[in-house]
């Protein structure tokens, strides 16, 4: 089975990659050595209703007790209020700081259960069981956690890693079409940041058989484990380069009236007026940034902003991100497939012509 040890000193953990590994959480819950513990076990409904049975009688086979408490579907509930629901029902339930949080779900549910997992009791332990591609490529390690506030997404939170992260790609078949599709953007961003061979790798992989490789998931884990190693709590520019796509896209993100773009298809806007850029600052040949374009329609992702969207609204969402700091652009580019770099010499006015360059 493939597993990803992410090397963190005493935070490490392994990522244990491997079809049906969810019917098995249990007793590989137990081989970390958390076995003893009381488990709340966080969901949405949605995800809830597919994968939560097989996962507690898993738990129960093992010999470890769990309840289980079940959030709505949705960004909506990554908020403190849902923060501060599920400490106070966790506590009704007898969970103490002997417990352990178990994160089934995409990554509304990891972020915010490992925020409750950060703050409850002051920090428990936590493993991620991650459902959606975002949240098993990308979201489900690096111990960024936190919730959304009413003046940005994820401004409140705390850097706190799994213990053990458990990715079934088995549990991607129950997903929509649109939610498969749009966590490839995480894919292809890792890919042009990281690794150009990749690229083809997702090219020869055909989007509508839901049969995803598990080696290919270690491998964007592998990419993002290494760069997690290298720069923890993002104090250095390594991290930022995973927000490649992500400074326009999440402009884009915000300035669409809630449930229009998920968020992989803003990321994919995001990227299009990245590799725009690119091609400008860092001389990235045309036909490379075709070749990720070509990427981003093979799995159905947006190129063109949605036509009442205007740029205005745009940029002002992007000067609240947190990319911008001190009013300074901080904008990942690619120099070439799989070499990306953090720029300062973006300007708001090529901001503005970045983000014109999807209108058609
Ligand atoms: P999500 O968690 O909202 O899941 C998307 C939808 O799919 C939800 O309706 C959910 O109920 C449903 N779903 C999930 N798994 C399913 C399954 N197996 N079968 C059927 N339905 C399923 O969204 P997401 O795209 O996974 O995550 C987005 C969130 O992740 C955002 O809040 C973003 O900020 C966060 N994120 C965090 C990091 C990080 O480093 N912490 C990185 C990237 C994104």
């Amino acid at each position: 089975m493939p597993t990803v040890a992410v090397d963190l000193a005493e935070r490490s953990y392994d990522v244990i990659v491997e079809t049906g590994s969810l019917s098995r959480a249990g007793e590989l819950i137990s081989a970390t050595g958390l076995g003893g513990r009381r488990a709340a076990v966080i969901s949405d409904a949605t995800v809830a209703s597919f994968h939560s049975q097989s996962l507690i009688a898993s738990l129960e086979a093992s010999g470890i007790a769990s309840t289980l408490h079940v959030v709505p579907a949705g960004e909506a509930s990554k908020s403190m209020a849902q923060a501060e629901s599920l400490c106070r029902e966790m506590t009704r339930y007898g969970h103490d700081r002997k417990s352990i949080i178990i994160a089934l779900g995409g990554g509304v549910v990891g972020d915010l259960a490992g925020f409750v997992a950060a703050i409850f009791y002051r920090g428990i332990p936590f493993v991620q069981i991650p459902t959606t591609i975002v949240s098993q490529v990308d979201s489900s390690v690096g111990g960024k956690t936190g919730v959304n506030i009413a003046e940005g997404k994820n401004l409140v939170g705390a850097f706190h890693q799994p213990r053990l992260v458990i990715v079934d790609p088995a549990t991607l078949r129950t997903l929509g079409d649109r939610e498969f599709h749009e966590g490839f953007a995480e894919a292809i961003k890792h890919a042009a940041i990281r690794d150009a061979a990749m690229l083809d790798d997702l090219a020869a992989l055909d989007p509508s058989k839901r049969d995803v490789p598990a080696d290919l998931i270690a491998r964007n884990i592998a990419i993002k484990a290494r760069i997690v190693e290298a720069d923890e709590q993002e104090t250095r520019e390594i991290r930022a380069l995973l927000n490649f796509g992500h400074t326009i896209g999440h402009g884009i993100e915000a300035a669409v009236p809630y449930g229009q773009l998920l968020h992989g298809e803003a990321i994919a806007l995001g990227m299009r007026a990245a590799l725009f850029l690119s091609e400008q600052h860092e001389g990235l040949p045309a036909q490379d940034s075709a070749r990720i374009r070509k990427l981003l329609e093979q799995y159905q992702l947006p190129q063109v902003l949605p036509a009442s969207l205007d740029t205005a609204t745009i940029l002002a969402k992007l000067a609240t991100d947190k990319k911008f700091s001190q009013g300074q652009i901080r904008f990942v580019l690619l120099k070439a497939p799989g070499r990306a770099k953090v720029s300062h010499s973006v300007t708001q006015a090529d901001l503005v012509a970045a983000i014109e360059h999807l209108r058609s």
